[in-house]
């Protein structure tokens, strides 16, 4: 595998990337029937299927209104508009997975546009979020010894929203930190649990490179605004990675393209405009197929299903219904609990965990104990945890972590001395200034005084002693 990660790459090009995200949403029934929405628990093949999902002519769609519903309160977490009349539109192709041989989908009214995420790289504009429904599975294997390929409609018509960014991911690292943050916000929102191994998540990155050379206004690194560049600056192609599995295959996907397409511009050559996989084994990205224009789609809209019309009304009430997201419990924690930042992003990874470490920390302040103090015991593992545990549990295991034994400071001098005595030339050292050595003689204080006690005392009676010797 070629280990392209973490290398800085040539300052002639810029990475103009935009991403697309498929997420299945995990609501009770499919996308357009009465059907179990359930494909990774199915008993068996085809068992939660019907005459819609399975494209049987005469099938007759209804759009899940929930799917519609944590959609829209997606796109208003990612700070969208939203269309207040929508509809659904079927985009035409041919695989044996979508035997309508169209996908209900939404073309040119999706239910958000417009809104951002922000990264630690910087803003990722969203251009739009729409719903539509999820193929069958293929699945390629042997019948009595035969190749053959089967096909599972368990996951047929499962919700499936798409989010789709503006051209604004400037690096391999940016693109990672995107898409987990995108899978942070839909986990919080409680409306997909964007299993990555399992299909539940699917990630595309559309790379391109620009050629810096020919701008002013430059950054030191050499980089343009991306903001400030017009449609037609951008570059002439674009190569889409698509259906990659993993946060860490993203990355690596994006860092080789990176690489390919700066050898055949450095060459003269325009990389062609198509659809490449990733090969986790080889780390290479290989070519798929030439990409088909909106126009090949054939889009017209669903004559099966009614247009949707929302009301301001019900938009608010939607805002209003949205749960305090990760960002904003970050800043939360940092300026009322004193946290450090990258305590808070440790102990904030899912909304069970929050809850309970804020109630950890009610009690702990109750019993006049620092929330920073006890969020570094536990990150740094001084106690066992779990968030299953009870809070006040947790708080008795911080202070049974930090008790301490009396000890009389006669037998403490005692000890000190004979430890000095035993260690000469570490007591010079210490003396003419290498604190290091506190830690060395703490340590074998405690050690021969046989229990934990208030490290302080040591240090303080030790430094005394010491400077009488
Ligand atoms: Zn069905
Ligand atoms: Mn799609």
């Amino acid at each position: 595998m070629t280990n392209t990660n973490n290398k800085e790459h040539s300052t002639k090009y810029q990475l103009i990337c935009g991403m697309e995200v498929h997420a299945e949403l995990k609501t009770a029934s499919k996308m357009f029937c009465g059907c179990k929405n359930d494909p990774f628990h199915a008993p068996g093949p085809n068992t939660y299927t019907c005459p819609v999902c399975l494209g049987m002519p005469g099938g007759l769609p209804v759009a899940n209104k929930i799917a519609v519903e944590w959609t829209i309160k997606l796109g208003l977490a990612l700070n969208c508009k939203i269309n207040l009349f929508s509809k659904f539109d079927r985009k035409h192709y041919f695989y044996p997975d979508l035997p309508k041989g169209y996908q209900i989908s939404q073309y040119d009214l999706p239910f958000c546009y417009d809104g951002y995420l922000e990264t630690s790289f910087g803003k990722v504009r969203i251009r739009r979020i729409h719903l539509e429904e999820d193929t069958a599975k293929l699945i390629h294997g042997e019948v009595n010894g035969q190749k053959a390929s089967l096909i599972d409609f368990n996951r047929s018509s499962v919700p499936l929203v798409e989010v789709v960014t503006e051209a604004d991911v400037s690096s391999p690292k940016m693109a990672k930190e995107y898409s987990k943050k995108l899978r942070e916000i839909m986990r919080y929102l409680d409306i997909a649990d964007c299993d990555m191994e399992q299909g539940g998540m699917r990630l595309e990155a559309n790379v391109s490179l620009l050629e810096t050379s020919n701008f002013k206004n430059q950054s030191s690194k050499g980089q343009v605004n991306r903001l400030e560049l017009k449609e037609d600056q951008l570059p002439k192609y674009k190569v889409e990675l698509k259906n990659i599995n993993s946060f860490r295959f993203l990355e690596a996907a994006v860092n080789y393209e990176i690489d390919r397409q700066v050898s055949l511009l450095d060459q003269g050559e325009t990389p062609a405009q198509e659809t490449r996989g990733y090969d986790s084994v080889r780390g290479e990205t290989f070519s798929q197929r030439s990409k088909e224009s909106a126009e090949d789609y054939r889009y017209f809209p669903d004559p099966d299903l009614p247009p949707l019309h929302f009301t301001k009304a019900q938009i608010a009430s939607w805002q209003k219904d949205l749960p305090e997201l990760p960002d904003a419990i970050r800043a939360r924690f940092i300026s009322e609990y004193d946290l450090p930042i990258k305590v808070t992003e440790q102990l904030t990874t899912t909304q069970k965990e929050v809850k309970w470490i804020e109630e950890v920390f009610v009690v702990a302040q109750r019993l006049n104990i620092q929330p920073a103090t006890i969020a570094q015991a536990i990150i740094n593992k001084k106690i066992t945890t779990t968030v299953e545990m009870e809070p006040l549990q947790v708080v008795e295991a911080y202070k049974q972590s930090t008790a301490t034994e009396s000890v009389d400071t006669d037998q403490l001098e005692t000890v000190i001395r004979k430890v000095a005595s035993e260690n000469p030339d570490a007591v010079e050292k210490l003396k003419s200034g290498q604190q290091q050595l506190i830690g060395f003689f703490m340590g074998q204080i405690m050690r021969s005084l046989g229990k934990k006690i208030d490290p302080l005392q040591v240090k303080t009676e030790l430094l005394k002693i010491i400077t009488q010797l």
